[in-house]
């Protein structure tokens, strides 16, 4: 990993004269004027040497590069993954008259050379090349002697292991900057996560005070709304009743759909579905034909599709600016695959919907995916942790509570765009009909519930505020002397799960947020004291039902399971199968070197010490218990609730 430079090595002194002539140079790429934040960009790199830009896919971040290089004497550098990506920017480069190329295996030997020996007499202002290319000794050497201004390296996340996209090439990039200590560094960037930030930066040889900028996130057209299914027919009832509502029916010429779906059967099924209600439908997934493909991908930017329904692996390089909707038939894996999803409607500044759909299944499933993916290349178990939470973030923002446009922006640490409150999500229109929720009644919760905070800031976690809102019995709580002062039961109509619920929601809304490393504890920010205080409004959409004994059945009519016990249903010998059942998880989660709510949640457990299921089918009527969890861990489970049955 490249060494640590101090911020202020990497300014060429032109660059201090290209500032003058930004807008000139910016009209001669084509543009009027710069998109919010681009200006701001370039003059940061300009002044700084280095800088993190953090942007969604289509934010705009090529000019950040394109821009300085085309202004500085000698060839900048491009590294980028996307072959196709970069022909199409060297063709509107040289339509500029700017002189570019790219570099890649695609390209044939004669080609090749041809293009190294125009790079070692300095012919061009900009090459693009993929990462491996930087491997080549013979890449290197023309390096040396070629004046070389800025470096940016594209989809800079690539380099980190943490991330979803890790090519190891990427890790060459830091010794190639540290051939070139005075070129100005640019990393572009969609991706959110710190830990992936932190990373890039360290690979780069970058220090850590490198400015980072996160813009453009903000896509207040989009009416963002997430809804949990019961099963197949809702989620059918929900795609229809979209749809009727942004394209009004088959052939209206109301603009286009996706309707993402996480399998290939699941496109087929779909689009056959659709098709039989008669709108101009087709599957698109990577078991298709390239040729099939094509024409897919041909017939739905010409406008003869209506709707395509299709695997994530649709999507790179769609420009179709009226697409009205995009709906997720299940939840991706992270917030950020989400939002780049989800970012195809509205293009062109119109009204567009999001709709995400969760059914029960989701979370196994994903869990599934998620060890099948890792188990195959390193069987980390901290990358599948990493991998499980940042589905896990995404799981939370659909459990919303405050505006769901505002949520995201914070989740990218995009502050600087946030709105109070779109007006347009599904969370800001409840808020703005909310009929059964008394806003002094939500003050009041939320004021405690931050105060609970206040109490425990920096000590504990999550659980631990709810317990104390709740009057619970609970070693953390009279060791620390919290069960004597006054929040301690404030709450204590409320069940502890629905007192999470809502303390969750106060995470997405900005109020609470979590710090240190191996025990995440909660802290009040900034903003959540002043909501705490009375000084700023306590917008939040509380969870719908707050006595556990209220929790309607009725909504979920597919599956009926017993109503879930609390801990009071349990009697003396429940408890005590309920505690073996207790110290068998966490011999699980220590031989599986996983937190033990992966392998069944405390509500799972009691479901358990309730119902003492002798089979595996009874198993399954505990909360939480899929198929796959009952194959795995079903058998040692039943063999414990024999052994301590009442
Ligand atoms: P990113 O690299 O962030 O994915 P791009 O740099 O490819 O995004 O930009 C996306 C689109 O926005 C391109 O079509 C580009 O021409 C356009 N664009 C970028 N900056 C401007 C601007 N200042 N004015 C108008 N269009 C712009
Ligand atoms: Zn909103």
């Amino acid at each position: 990993m490249g060494s640590t430079r101090p911020a202020n090595t990497r300014i060429p002194v032109a660059a201090i004269d290209v500032e003058r002539h930004l807008e000139a140079g910016l009209h001669r790429l084509g543009y009027t004027a710069f998109r919010p934040g681009q200006r701001e960009a370039v003059e940061t790199l300009l002044r700084v040497g280095q800088l993190l830009l953090v942007a969604p896919t289509g934010g705009g971040k090529s000019l950040i590069y394109q821009l300085p290089a085309s202004l500085l004497p000698g060839t900048s550098l491009v590294v980028s993954p996307l072959i196709s990506l970069m022909q199409d920017q060297v063709a509107a480069m040289e339509s500029r008259g700017i002189a570019a190329t790219f570099l890649a295996a695609t390209l044939d030997p004669a080609t090749l050379r041809h293009r190294m020996a125009a790079l070692a007499q300095g012919r061009y202002k900009l090459v693009y090349v993929s990462p491996e290319r930087l491997t080549f000794p013979g890449f290197r050497s023309v390096l040396r002697d070629i004046d070389c201004p800025l470096v940016a390296v594209d989809e800079a996340h690539c380099i980190s292991e943490w991330g979803h996209d890790f090519r190891p090439e990427y890790r060459q990039i830091g010794e190639v900057l540290a051939q070139l200590p005075t070129a100005l560094v640019l990393a572009c960037t969609a991706t959110a996560t710190p830990i992936v930030r932190d990373e890039i930066l360290e690979h780069l040889g970058l220090s850590p005070d490198t400015p980072q900028l996160v813009r453009g996130f903000a896509r207040p057209n989009l009416a963002l709304r997430a809804r949990e299914v019961s099963g197949k027919q809702e989620r059918m009832e929900r795609v229809d009743a979209v749809m009727a509502e942004a394209l009004g029916h088959p052939g209206s010429g109301r603009g286009t759909a996706i309707i993402y779906a996480p399998t290939r059967k699941a496109t087929e099924e779909e689009a056959a579905r659709l098709a039989h209600q008669g709108w101009r439908v087709a599957a698109y997934h990577a078991g298709l034909t390239g040729a099939t493909r094509d024409q897919v991908q041909r017939a739905f930017s010409g406008e003869t599709l209506e709707v395509i329904v299709a695997t994530n692996a649709f999507g790179m390089g769609i420009d179709r600016p009226d697409v009205r909707i995009v709906v997720h038939l299940a939840p991706t894996g992270s917030i950020e695959a989400y939002y780049q999803e989800v970012g195809r409607a509205g293009r062109d500044g119109k009204d567009a919907i999001g709709l995400l759909l969760i059914s029960p299944g989701d979370m196994p499933r994903r869990r599934h995916l998620i060890e099948r993916d890792v188990d195959a290349q390193t069987r980390d178990a901290d990358i599948i942790h990493h991998k499980w939470n940042l589905f896990l973030e995404l799981m939370r923002w659909a459990e919303g509570g405050s505006c769901r446009h505002d949520a995201i922006l914070r989740y990218f640490g995009d502050e600087e765009e946030t709105l109070q409150g779109c007006g347009r999500c599904d969370v800001c229109t409840q808020l703005a009909a909310r009929g059964e929720q008394d806003p002094e009644h939500v003050t009041l919760i939320v004021r405690k519930a931050l105060s609970a905070v206040a109490r425990v800031h920096g000590r504990f976690g999550l659980q631990v505020v709810a317990k104390l809102l709740q009057g619970q019995d609970d070693p953390r709580l009279t060791r620390s002397g919290l069960h004597r002062i006054k929040t301690f039961g404030t709450l204590s109509d409320c069940s502890e799960l629905w007192l999470t619920r809502v303390l969750r929601r106060c995470v997405t809304a900005g109020w609470i947020d979590f710090d240190g490393r191996d025990r995440p504890v909660v802290i009040l920010t900034e903003e959540g004291r002043d909501v705490m205080v009375g000084t700023r409004p306590a917008r939040l959409l509380l969870p719908p039902t707050r006595l556990q004994s209220a929790t309607p059945q009725s909504v979920r009519p597919t599956r009926r399971r017993p109503s879930p016990p609390t801990p009071e249903t349990l009697d003396a010998a429940g408890s005590a199968l309920f505690d073996a059942l207790r110290r068998h998880r966490l011999e699980l989660a220590r031989a599986e070197r996983v937190p033990p709510y992966i392998i069944a949640s405390d509500r799972t457990l009691r479901d358990l010490a309730l119902l003492q299921p002798s089979t595996l089918d009874e198993l399954k009527l505990a909360h939480g218990i899929g198929p796959a969890k009952a194959a795995r861990y079903g058998a040692s489970l039943l063999a414990v609730i024999a052994a301590n049955r009442y």
